[in-house]
Protein backbone atom coordinates (compact mmCIF):
# COMPACT_ATOMS: atom_id res chain seq x y z
CA UNK A 1 0.00 0.00 0.00
CA UNK A 2 0.92 3.51 -1.13
CA UNK A 3 2.47 5.29 2.07
CA UNK A 4 0.81 9.19 2.69
CA UNK A 5 2.16 11.77 4.76
CA UNK A 6 -0.14 13.33 7.39
CA UNK A 7 1.10 17.27 7.94
CA UNK A 8 1.57 17.72 12.01
CA UNK A 9 3.69 20.96 11.93
CA UNK A 10 3.50 22.87 8.69
CA UNK A 11 6.31 24.49 6.76
CA UNK A 12 6.01 28.00 7.73
CA UNK A 13 5.70 26.95 11.78
CA UNK A 14 8.62 25.17 11.94
CA UNK A 15 10.38 28.53 10.20
CA UNK A 16 8.70 30.71 12.38
CA UNK A 17 9.29 28.69 15.81
CA UNK A 18 13.46 27.95 14.45
CA UNK A 19 13.60 31.90 13.80
CA UNK A 20 12.18 32.65 17.68
CA UNK A 21 14.69 30.13 18.55
CA UNK A 22 17.84 32.03 16.71
CA UNK A 23 16.61 35.07 18.42
CA UNK A 24 16.39 33.49 22.55
CA UNK A 25 20.36 32.29 21.49
CA UNK A 26 21.20 35.60 19.87
CA UNK A 27 20.15 37.30 23.58
CA UNK A 28 21.44 34.81 25.64
CA UNK A 29 24.41 34.58 23.86
CA UNK A 30 24.95 38.30 22.78
CA UNK A 31 29.28 39.46 22.78
CA UNK A 32 29.95 35.36 23.00
CA UNK A 33 30.49 32.87 19.89
CA UNK A 34 28.30 29.20 19.77
CA UNK A 35 29.76 26.34 18.56
CA UNK A 36 26.70 24.08 17.10
CA UNK A 37 27.39 20.61 17.19
CA UNK A 38 24.64 18.71 15.16
CA UNK A 39 23.65 14.93 15.78
CA UNK A 40 23.58 13.46 12.41
CA UNK A 41 21.92 13.02 10.24
CA UNK A 42 18.19 13.96 11.93
CA UNK A 43 19.53 17.33 12.87
CA UNK A 44 20.68 18.92 9.66
CA UNK A 45 18.14 20.41 8.19
CA UNK A 46 17.24 22.46 11.67
CA UNK A 47 20.71 23.23 12.53
CA UNK A 48 21.27 24.74 8.99
CA UNK A 49 17.92 27.37 9.31
CA UNK A 50 18.70 27.98 13.19
CA UNK A 51 22.53 28.72 11.93
CA UNK A 52 21.36 31.15 9.32
CA UNK A 53 18.93 32.68 11.82
CA UNK A 54 21.60 33.18 14.61
CA UNK A 55 23.71 36.25 14.35
CA UNK A 56 26.24 36.09 17.01
CA UNK A 57 29.34 34.29 15.59
CA UNK A 58 28.42 30.72 14.65
CA UNK A 59 31.02 27.30 14.17
CA UNK A 60 29.81 23.71 13.04
CA UNK A 61 30.85 20.29 13.91
CA UNK A 62 28.97 17.71 13.94
CA UNK A 63 29.25 14.31 15.10
CA UNK A 64 27.00 10.56 14.35
CA UNK A 65 25.79 7.92 16.86
CA UNK A 66 22.82 5.75 16.25
CA UNK A 67 20.50 4.67 19.07
CA UNK A 68 17.84 2.78 16.49
CA UNK A 69 18.20 0.14 14.06
CA UNK A 70 16.37 1.38 10.94
CA UNK A 71 12.78 2.68 12.54
CA UNK A 72 10.80 2.94 15.07
CA UNK A 73 11.61 1.12 18.19
CA UNK A 74 15.05 2.19 20.52
CA UNK A 75 17.79 -0.44 21.03
CA UNK A 76 18.83 0.92 24.10
CA UNK A 77 22.31 0.54 22.44
CA UNK A 78 24.33 4.02 21.35
CA UNK A 79 26.96 3.57 19.25
CA UNK A 80 29.57 6.33 18.30
CA UNK A 81 29.52 6.35 14.28
CA UNK A 82 31.70 9.62 13.77
CA UNK A 83 33.48 11.79 16.34
CA UNK A 84 33.72 15.36 16.22
CA UNK A 85 36.26 16.58 14.34
CA UNK A 86 37.02 19.68 16.66
CA UNK A 87 38.07 20.09 20.15
CA UNK A 88 35.59 21.69 22.15
CA UNK A 89 37.57 22.87 25.43
CA UNK A 90 36.51 26.22 26.28
CA UNK A 91 33.47 27.02 24.11
CA UNK A 92 29.57 27.94 24.30
CA UNK A 93 28.84 24.28 23.37
CA UNK A 94 24.77 24.05 21.96
CA UNK A 95 24.35 20.39 21.28
CA UNK A 96 21.74 20.35 18.34
CA UNK A 97 19.42 17.43 17.85
CA UNK A 98 16.22 16.43 15.99
CA UNK A 99 14.04 15.00 18.67
CA UNK A 100 14.39 13.99 22.11
CA UNK A 101 12.73 10.48 22.29
CA UNK A 102 13.51 7.87 25.37
CA UNK A 103 16.93 10.49 26.26
CA UNK A 104 18.79 7.27 25.35
CA UNK A 105 20.34 9.10 22.93
CA UNK A 106 21.40 12.62 24.36
CA UNK A 107 22.42 11.64 27.91
CA UNK A 108 25.01 9.34 26.37
CA UNK A 109 26.15 12.64 24.31
CA UNK A 110 25.88 15.45 27.25
CA UNK A 111 28.11 12.67 29.20
CA UNK A 112 30.64 12.02 26.59
CA UNK A 113 31.03 15.56 25.74
CA UNK A 114 30.86 17.14 29.37
CA UNK A 115 33.88 15.40 29.96
CA UNK A 116 36.09 17.74 27.15
CA UNK A 117 35.50 20.56 29.38
CA UNK A 118 33.57 23.17 26.92
CA UNK A 119 32.58 26.63 28.97
CA UNK A 120 29.14 25.81 28.52
CA UNK A 121 26.98 23.27 27.01
CA UNK A 122 23.26 23.43 26.60
CA UNK A 123 21.20 20.62 24.16
CA UNK A 124 18.45 21.96 21.58
CA UNK A 125 15.64 20.09 20.04
CA UNK A 126 13.74 20.52 17.08
CA UNK A 127 10.94 18.43 18.94
CA UNK A 128 10.05 16.65 22.27
CA UNK A 129 8.54 13.50 22.71
CA UNK A 130 8.37 13.38 26.68
CA UNK A 131 5.84 10.93 27.06
CA UNK A 132 8.46 8.27 26.24
CA UNK A 133 11.33 9.72 28.00
CA UNK A 134 13.09 6.71 30.36
CA UNK A 135 16.27 8.77 31.25
CA UNK A 136 15.70 12.51 32.24
CA UNK A 137 17.95 15.00 29.87
CA UNK A 138 17.19 19.05 30.85
CA UNK A 139 16.88 20.87 27.75
CA UNK A 140 17.69 24.22 27.21
CA UNK A 141 14.61 25.06 24.31
CA UNK A 142 12.64 22.58 22.06
CA UNK A 143 10.71 23.50 19.16
CA UNK A 144 7.68 21.98 19.55
CA UNK A 145 6.49 19.50 22.13
CA UNK A 146 4.30 16.53 20.55
CA UNK A 147 2.55 13.61 21.30
CA UNK A 148 3.78 10.20 21.33
CA UNK A 149 3.95 9.65 17.11
CA UNK A 150 6.49 8.65 15.13
CA UNK A 151 7.17 11.20 12.87
CA UNK A 152 9.18 11.87 9.45
CA UNK A 153 10.43 15.38 7.76
CA UNK A 154 12.47 17.95 8.50
CA UNK A 155 15.43 15.83 8.97
CA UNK A 156 13.54 12.50 10.29
CA UNK A 157 13.63 9.71 8.93
CA UNK A 158 11.64 6.71 8.11
CA UNK A 159 14.27 3.94 6.80
CA UNK A 160 16.14 6.83 5.42
CA UNK A 161 13.14 8.27 3.76
CA UNK A 162 11.16 11.12 4.05
CA UNK A 163 14.10 13.17 5.55
CA UNK A 164 13.45 15.85 2.60
CA UNK A 165 10.43 16.62 3.92
CA UNK A 166 9.82 20.41 4.49
CA UNK A 167 7.62 20.32 7.07
CA UNK A 168 7.17 17.56 10.07
CA UNK A 169 4.30 14.65 9.17
CA UNK A 170 3.17 11.05 9.84
CA UNK A 171 2.98 8.48 8.44
CA UNK A 172 -0.43 7.40 7.02
CA UNK A 173 -1.13 3.36 5.28
P1 LIG B 1 16.20 8.57 22.03
O1 LIG B 1 17.58 8.13 22.27
O2 LIG B 1 15.84 9.88 22.70
O3 LIG B 1 15.21 7.50 22.30
O4 LIG B 1 16.02 8.74 20.47
C1 LIG B 1 16.57 9.74 19.78
C2 LIG B 1 16.64 9.39 18.32
O5 LIG B 1 15.66 8.43 17.91
C3 LIG B 1 16.36 10.62 17.52
O6 LIG B 1 17.53 11.39 17.35
C4 LIG B 1 15.82 10.05 16.23
O7 LIG B 1 16.88 9.73 15.38
C5 LIG B 1 15.11 8.78 16.66
N1 LIG B 1 13.66 9.03 16.85
C6 LIG B 1 12.98 9.12 18.00
N2 LIG B 1 11.67 9.38 17.79
C7 LIG B 1 11.54 9.49 16.45
C8 LIG B 1 10.41 9.78 15.58
O8 LIG B 1 9.27 10.01 15.97
N3 LIG B 1 10.69 9.79 14.24
C9 LIG B 1 11.92 9.55 13.73
N4 LIG B 1 12.05 9.59 12.42
N5 LIG B 1 12.99 9.29 14.51
C10 LIG B 1 12.80 9.26 15.85
MG1 LIG C 1 18.82 12.11 16.03
MG1 LIG D 1 16.29 7.58 12.14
Amino acid sequence: MKEQIKVMISETEVDNRISEMAAAIDKAYAGKAVHLIGILKGSVFFMCELAKKITVPVTMDFMSVSSYGDDTKSSGIVKLNKDLDESIEGKNVIVVEDILDSGRTLSYLIKLLNNRKPASMQVITLLDKPERRVIPVELYMTGFTIPDRFVVGYGLDCAQKYRNLPYIGVIEQ
